[in-house]
């Protein structure tokens, strides 16, 4: 994984690409070298949807290899949704795939002077890019399906929908899942725009005859992996009620806490929260022939995935996520689960970030352009965007452009993202999180409800303002180091916890790399990436006044707890003073 593959795709007489050593890129995986390459190649002020915008898709430091977890894939952009920077990652197969065939990261650059749609190839022998003008507005799941038939079953495909396509700012890009599904998404922010106005509506890669990436020094590495296994399969959290329940396991708890954004964050319970629980998707996927525990990825062992099949036991979508639940459900008053699924497909299928839409889909409820409830007037509402209606052109284009368009003051957004499903007056330290992070509302950035809500990795008062802005610092750092490394954020409930799973982590990744890396140098490595991020945004035009809640968060009581966001704007200016 020392080189880089650059396809310019405005280059005269179409697109051509270079193959580069990793160069100054050195030692960077994921997120850190999505940011490290934005940052450095891509003017700020420009317009994200022009030849200037760049889209950078990475594997992380230990993808390729045999390190549990170590399959997820960071893409960064300058974002359409919020102008700024913007690293969004995803499971699925390409990250071990990409890392395999020796590429540290693809970045599409310029802008191409026709509207062809272009297909790109990568094996053992290099790489092919061809016109392919039959992919034209198809959903991600007849795109991977001809392209199956062209190239066989032995690939990986990273596309966009038809959402991409048109350039909304909620477009997502897909990679697929071990049954060849293009059910993983990296959706926050827009990226699928900027992929779609390079005009690349699908990159496809095949590793057949590529071996494992092979650590600097293998006992050792053996060693460590064995114990960081152990570790996940030991904790509670990473052992038992992800792989049981999935990540919807989190419904009746963030209900219990009072913090599960309900009617457009009108409220922090949902009274109709038994029916979109875990537990009950998960008996509904066993019921019915899917399956409740599945991974995305090769060498996943968590296994926080499912498959949920309709009724008639037929697949209706993968299992929908909490987040996506939540932003269809509650957060729409929205309670049945079969039609949750279907949007959650519908998303997929037209490659659209299920929180911006379901956020969206809150506001203009709140609007009074649908009921709260309406599950089919949702579905139709998604069916626009995927036509690209006017009306689905406005929606396809976010919460916060929605608000506008329909005169709603409740809208939940920071730097123009939709906000995922934790209120930040009742778990504070995301609503710092929300605030101050340089991707916009983004809850992985820096997860909060570990220590706010499930006590993992000690225990802060959710409801009082004090201790979260450090929190927040924290784990936002410790965040942009995991993201870096290809590893799931969900190891961290594993890692905050057990100091033994922590130090195999960096033993992982010393052995792999021929490091010797202490907790502090990972410290360190989050930070670089964090200072690069936000001095991007700083060039950006972003200034402390975007590192803000909306202000209804601040004037509105959510009950039942009754409160609103009281961390104090000067404590927000402290998060990033190290
Ligand atoms: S824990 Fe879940 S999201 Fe993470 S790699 Fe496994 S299946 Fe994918």
């Amino acid at each position: 994984m020392d080189k880089i593959l650059r396809v310019n795709m405005g280059a005269k007489g179409g697109p051509k690409f270079t193959v580069e050593p990793i160069g100054v890129y050195t030692g960077l995986g994921g997120r850190a070298l999505t940011s490290a390459i934005v940052s450095k190649e891509v003017p700020p002020t420009c317009h994200p949807l022009s030849g200037t915008n760049k889209i950078v898709i990475a594997p992380g430091l230990l993808s390729g290899s045999i390190a549990a977890m170590s399959g997820r894939i960071s893409v960064g952009c300058k974002s359409p949704l919020t102008g700024g920077i913007k690293e969004s990652n995803s499971g699925g197969q390409p990250s071990q795939v990409l890392a395999r065939l020796g590429y540290a990261a693809i970045v599409l650059e310029g802008k191409p002077e026709g509207d062809d749609l272009y297909t790109i190839y990568i094996n053992k022998e290099g790489v092919k890019i061809t016109v392919n003008n039959d992919l034209r507005m198809l959903g991600n799941y007849d795109t991977v399906s001809k392209m199956k038939e062209k190239f066989g079953d032995k690939i990986a495909c990273i596309s966009i929908g038809p959402a991409g396509e048109m350039r909304l700012p909620a477009a997502s890009v897909a990679f697929t899942d071990m049954e060849l599904r293009p059910a993983r998404h990296a959706g926050r922010g827009g990226p699928g725009a900027v992929m779609g106005s390079k005009g690349v509506k699908v990159i496809v890669l095949d590793d057949t005859d590529m071996p494992m990436r092979q650590p600097k020094d293998p006992e050792r590495f053996k060693e460590a992996n064995k114990v960081f296994i152990e570790g996940l399969l030991k904790h509670g959290v990473t052992g038992q009620a992800l792989p049981a329940y999935g990540t919807n396991v989190l419904a009746n708890i963030l209900n219990e806490a009072g913090a599960y954004p309900t009617y457009n964050f009108k409220q922090g319970t949902f009274a109709g929260v038994a029916k979109i629980s875990g537990e009950t998707e998960a008996a509904l996927e066993t019921e019915r022939g899917g399956v409740p525990t599945h991974a995305c990825h090769r060498g996943c062992v968590i296994r926080c995935s499912g498959i949920y099949n309709d009724k008639d036991g037929h697949y209706l979508s993968k299992q929908p996520e909490y987040e996506t639940v939540w932003a269809h459900g509650a957060d729409c008053g929205i309670d049945d689960m079969d039609k949750i699924a279907m949007l959650d497909f519908l998303d997929d299928n037209y490659g659209l970030d299920t929180i911006e839409m379901g956020t969206t889909i809150g506001v203009a409820m709140e609007a009074g352009f649908l009921k709260f409830g309406d599950a089919d007037g949702a579905i139709n509402l998604i069916h626009e965007v995927g036509k690209g209606t006017p009306l689905g052109r406005i929606i396809g284009s976010g919460a916060a452009l929605t608000g506008k368009v329909f005169g709603v003051e409740r809208v939940p957004v920071v730097k123009g993202q939709a906000m995922p499903a934790y209120d930040p007056r009742a778990v504070k330290g995301l609503g710092v999180t929300y605030a101050t992070s340089p991707m916009g509302a983004d809850h992985t950035a820096g997860y909060a409800t570990t220590a706010n809500i499930l006590k993992v990795g000690g225990f802060v008062d959710p409801l009082k303002p004090q201790g979260q802005v450090e929190l927040s610092r924290n784990l936002q750092i410790a965040t942009a180091a995991i993201d870096s490394t290809g590893m799931c954020l969900f190891i961290a409930f594993a890692i905050l916890d057990q100091p033994e799973t922590f130090q195999a982590l960096i033993d992982l990744l010393n052995a792999f790399c021929g490091l010797s890396f202490t907790g502090n140098d990972v410290t360190e490595y989050g930070k670089k990436v964090l200072t690069m991020e936000r001095d991007f945004n700083i060039r950006a035009g972003f200034t402390k006044e975007q590192d803000r809640l909306p202000e209804f968060f601040k004037t509105q009581e959510i009950p039942p707890h009754n409160v609103v966001f009281d961390v104090s704007d000067e404590e927000l200016d402290e998060v990033f003073n190290w």
